[in-house]
């Protein structure tokens, strides 16, 4: 992407591009590091997958500390086959028994629809093999995708599935009920 795209970013006025920011960032971070010596299998035997919005901090909005849990992000927090592939690792491998669905209110996905695919289609000449999961309403797309998780035949823990919507401007989380 040209940097002349977004001459108000930070990246722009400082020079040198994002990355480099964030290569910075982390040498002061290893800085102060210590080795906890914790172990890959997570302390509080939690899964938490969340929507990639640059506005949800999962391990401050859960009160989750390093360590405690599997946070698996993609774009909507959707239960796709790859979030699939990665609980079972998580339950199977690691050790995690309970599931924590995040979406959140004012969700990108919210004003696309399907034609998104076949838009790209038309551009690149290839169909893309998966769903952009777009919806329309966020309480039924929570419910779809506990759904998901509780019917996975690869998944051995599928009785503590919760799911929840985050809402941007007040930080609070509502719990959506599986049934209704
Ligand atoms: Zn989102």
């Amino acid at each position: 992407m040209s940097t002349s795209a977004h001459p108000s970013s930070s990246a722009v006025r400082t020079g040198g591009t994002v990355t480099d920011r964030l290569v910075e960032a982390n040498q002061r971070y290893a800085a102060e590091f210590t080795n906890s010596g914790m172990d890959a299998r997570p302390a509080l035997q939690v899964a938490v997958v969340a929507c990639m919005d640059a506005r949800l901090d999962p391990h401050a909005a859960l009160g989750l500390k390093l360590g405690d849990c599997h946070t698996i992000r993609n774009a909507g927090g959707v239960v796709t086959d790859d979030v699939i592939r990665s609980l079972t690792i998580s339950q199977r491998a690691l050790g995690t028994r309970s599931v924590v669905l995040v979406h959140h209110t004012g969700c990108g996905l919210e004003s696309l629809t399907e034609d998104f695919r076949h838009e790209l289609e038309q551009e690149v000449g290839q169909r893309p093999s998966w769903a952009v999961e777009a919806f329309r309403d966020v309480d039924q797309d929570v419910r779809q995708s506990m759904q998901r998780v509780r019917t996975s035949p690869f998944l051995p823990h599928t009785d503590d599935v919760r799911g929840f919507v985050f809402d941007v401007k007040t930080g609070l989380l509502r719990e959506i009920d599986p049934t209704s």
